[in-house]
């Protein structure tokens, strides 16, 4: 725990969200400025700043994400598409230095991204 990280807090309780998805690894809660109908950000509970940050030893970990988004997916009844999105720093869009999964869905997505 990161005390000053707000995901961090939200892992911790001490801040609400709405949670979608809770296991021993991973969280996932409803982005509260959706960009899309479906719009899901998926965090370790442990703190990892950023995917700039991953190692090899760090694969279990993404596993047990990537997992988690493609059941996410499914239950949210994405089943003509969706789009997983991890911004990386100031350049890449990062705001929020906890790494996190943005799980988007529910409408066509564009691209190139923004
Ligand atoms: P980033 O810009 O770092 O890739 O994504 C951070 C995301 O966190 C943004 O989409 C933003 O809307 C979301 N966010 C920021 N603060 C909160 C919060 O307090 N609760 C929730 N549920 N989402 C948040
Ligand atoms: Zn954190």
């Amino acid at each position: 725990m990161t005390a000053d990280c707000l995901f961090c807090r939200i892992v911790a309780g001490e801040i609400p969200a709405t949670k979608v998805h809770e296991d021993d690894v991973v969280l996932a809660i409803r982005d509260i400025n959706p960009q899309a109908p479906t719009h899901v950000l998926l965090m370790p509970r442990q703190h990892v700043a950023s995917a700039a940050d991953l190692s090899e030893a760090d694969t279990p970990l993404l596993g047990r994400l990537f997992s988690a988004a493609a059941d996410l997916a499914r239950s949210e009844g994405l089943d003509g598409g969706w789009r997983l999105v991890v911004n990386v720093g100031p350049d890449g869009g990062q705001t929020v230095d906890h790494l996190h999964l943005h799980l988007l869905g529910g409408r066509r997505m564009h691209w190139p991204p923004g």
